[in-house]
């Protein structure tokens, strides 16, 4: 126990002067949390709450703009690792359950938003593919791909678990996937939790503002970023930039690239829209050496602060942000 605690120590002395930031996607109810279809990129209520009152508790919590200067100028070195808080894709669950939690702790995050989806009723194309995947059978997937001209003989023995099936759909041209997808029964509405699986409004994006919150983009639909054209690729970043602007009234000089993809190309792109910073998935701390356009993130997988049944884990918690942990599910 004492060669853990000595073990932590010496592993939370690295964060000083440097920035850590945390990602997180969906923060649901815990009764909610159990059958998502995505497990690894969601994490209980009950759990962030652990987590918000730790950081809050042992770290000095900043926004990426404050952590970032505070790097330049050479005042990382306090006493306490500085910590800052993301979210991606910009859930409603963001501001009806998380914002509350961090409102009470003082913590200002991050939220990175897919703003073609803000106030819309739409699904976000992998939400689409998960819930139709849900009620496919093994031939029904594989017919899907054989009718778009596909290769499936690689799901030949067992329907692919939800995993597998979105990295092979990540791999298709985005027409392809899109194709592949429209091919699968629809389920119909989701109505039970619809109203945390929509994105944010406008109005709630400003109302995180207003509590001291950070907006930032996400683009405007999700897209892999190398696989568009340099025109589309513009459009997704400019036009995601100044509708962002339009509705809060001020710039939005955030960025985080979709699924972390993105090449010299994409990253020239977003520094020529106007972003200053902009986030990966990228497993790691930034130093003051680090890029401001791809910084590296701690992916907050449940399993990385959850004790033996699933509970908040403060020791676990600490070990996953201070990089003890060796991260094979990163992604
Ligand atoms: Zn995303």
């Amino acid at each position: 126990m004492a060669a853990a605690t000595g073990l932590l120590a010496l592993a939370e002395s690295r964060m000083r002067g440097r920035m850590t930031i945390l990602t997180f996607h969906r923060v649901l109810p815990d009764e909610l949390f159990k059958d998502y279809l995505f497990p690894s990129l969601a994490v209980s209520e009950s759990m962030f709450r652990g987590q918000m009152e730790s950081i809050a508790r042992r770290c000095q919590v900043v926004t990426l703009e404050e952590g970032l200067q505070a790097l330049k100028s050479g005042q990382a070195e306090g006493d306490k690792p500085m910590v800052a808080v993301t979210f991606d894709d910009g859930y409603a669950d963001n501001v009806r359950v998380a914002a509350p939690i961090m409102n009470a702790h003082g913590v200002r995050a991050t939220f990175f938003v897919v703003t073609g989806f803000i106030g819309t009723d739409a699904e976000l194309w992998y939400d689409v593919a998960a819930r139709r995947w849900q009620i496919a059978t093994l031939e029904q997937l594989a017919a899907a791909c054989r009718a778009c001209g596909i290769d499936a003989s690689w799901m030949k023995k067992a329907k692919p678990d939800i995993g597998h099936w979105m990295s092979f759909l990540k791999r298709l041209e985005p027409a392809q996937r899109a194709n592949v997808v429209a091919e699968l029964a629809d389920p119909g509405p989701l109505e039970s939790r619809r109203h945390l699986d929509r994105l944010m409004t406008a109005e709630e994006l400003r109302e995180l503002v207003d509590a001291g919150h950070v907006i930032g983009s996400h683009t405007m639909s999700h897209p892999l970023l190398p696989q568009l054209d340099a025109a589309s690729l513009k459009a997704e970043l400019e036009t995601s930039l100044s509708q962002l602007q339009k509705w809060l009234g001020q710039p939005v000089r955030g960025f985080s690239y979709p699924n972390g993809d993105h090449d010299d190309r994409v990253r020239q792109a977003v520094a020529d829209a106007g972003c200053t910073h902009a986030c990966t998935t990228r497993t790691g701390r930034n130093g003051p050496e680090a890029d401001p356009m791809r910084l590296s993130r701690i992916d907050m997988h449940p399993s990385r602060a959850s004790g033996l049944h699933g509970e908040f884990d403060e020791p676990s918690f600490r070990a996953s942000i201070s990089l003890i942990h060796p991260y094979p599910w990163s992604r």
